[in-house]
């Protein structure tokens, strides 16, 4: 039986992003004490922890001074390299483990993982250099979209392919890194689930959220999904069986495309809590921060009730213009929640916080939070 780690234990978090940022705060509030391991000496976590250790996230020195320091290990981030993982573990519990941060890391290793998982991934080819260019235009649908396997996120490392020809010149645009070449799919919507799961392998899900992307970056999630609940239900089944097969501790996230035709496809996963799970933080009994706490820490479930639709928001570094935003238009709207993470630069494409807009009809919220953006950026 793994032990219990109750308020006063020592939780370490490590990466310095916004998700830890927003975890660290949870845990304070329950009582705990933490530890951010990150190089960045401004970053948006570390400014909340009890102790920032600023160091690369491969010093071995200061993983030991890291490792010895907490009760528990837990991350934000799924590039941390899964020997730190491992040398952490000889010091203290690790969750999730490196095995699951692994099958994440990598858009090729995901997919297979995906497919054992009985679940259908996106049609997609390995390219490993040009030899594999005719056999994957065979296998793939064009238009296609031609990823790097490693390292993308927030649409970064993705390039179009909608002819043939431009497969060679997408290839070396991305410096010929291995890629993953995908159909592009004519979306209906996208999903994704947030789940928890703990150490005695139970899991439970957060309620279904619907996607809005712009150029690659979440813009919205809108709570309820507009989508039907067989589909929805069928993610969350497939969620569930996709961290049982990880044997997965803590909060993770996988994200669906439901195709025109309404079949659904798994885009990708996250082991880690999740942008589309914001909304979890002033719409649900606990939010998926909390829940990672009491995941990690071998503590009960929060409940994961939807109290009200909500509509999350993304403020990228694009609404700040040349000076701040419109606050007064977003604060004086009482039905919508702040919330920054501390980055002194407002860059674009950069998340910089979200707002959480709460009605009773989630359409109603979504217009509100339409006109907020619309009004944000200073002239
Ligand atoms: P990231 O790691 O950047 O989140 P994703 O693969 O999730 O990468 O792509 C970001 C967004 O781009 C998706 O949420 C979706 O809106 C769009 N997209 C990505 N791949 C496809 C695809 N195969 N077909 C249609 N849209 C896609
Ligand atoms: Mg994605």
């Amino acid at each position: 039986m793994s032990e219990v780690l109750l308020p006063g234990s020592t939780v370490g978090m490590l990466g310095g992003g916004q998700l830890g940022r927003m975890f660290a705060l949870s845990a304070r509030i329950l009582g705990y004490k933490i530890v951010v391991l990150e190089p960045d000496p401004h970053s948006p976590a570390g400014q909340v922890a009890d102790v920032h250790i600023k160091a690369a996230y491969d010093d071995e020195l200061a993983l030991k001074e890291f490792g010895t320091s907490c009760d528990v290990v837990t991350t934000e981030f799924e590039n941390i390299p899964a020997h730190v993982l491992n040398l952490l573990s000889d010091y203290c519990p690790v969750r999730p483990r490196a095995f699951a941060v692994e099958k994440a890391q990598d858009r090729m290793v995901e997919k297979a993982f995906i497919k054992e998982c009985g679940l259908l991934p996106v049609p997609y080819a390995e390219i490993h250099s040009e030899a594999d260019f005719k056999q994957a235009l065979q296998e793939v649908q064009l238009p296609a979209i031609l990823k790097t396997s490693r390292l993308g996120y927030d649409g970064k490392g993705q390039v179009l392919v909608q002819s043939k020809d431009d497969l060679a010149t997408a290839f070396a645009s991305v410096d010929k890194v291995a890629c993953v070449l995908e159909q592009r799919i004519d979306l209906q919507l996208e999903i994704s689930v947030v789940l928890a799961r703990n150490v005695s392998g139970e899991s439970q899900c957060f309620p279904v959220g619907e996607n809005i992307h712009q150029e690659g970056i979440l813009y919205q999630s809108i709570v309820p999904a507009r989508v039907d609940k067989g589909i929805a239900e069928a993610a969350q089944v497939a969620a569930q069986r996709i961290a049982d097969k990880l044997d997965y501790v803590g909060v993770m996230a996988v994200e669906f495309f439901v195709t025109k035709q309404g079949g659904l496809l798994v885009n990708e996963m996250a082991p880690r809590t999740h942008n589309s799970g914001h909304y979890t933080q002033d719409a649900c009994v606990t939010s998926q921060f909390e829940q990672q706490v009491r995941m990690v820490c071998n503590l009960p479930f929060g409940d994961t009730r939807l109290l009200s639709p909500v509509v999350m928001t993304n403020l990228l570094g694009d609404v700040w213009g040349d000076s701040q935003p419109n606050w007064d238009l977003l604060l004086s709207d009482p039905s919508s929640k702040l919330h920054l993470y501390g980055k002194q630069e407002a860059r674009i494409g950069r998340k910089m916080g979200h707002f959480n807009t709460l009605s009773d009809d989630v359409m109603a919220a979504k217009q509100i939070a339409d006109k907020i953006m619309q009004g944000l950026t200073p002239c």
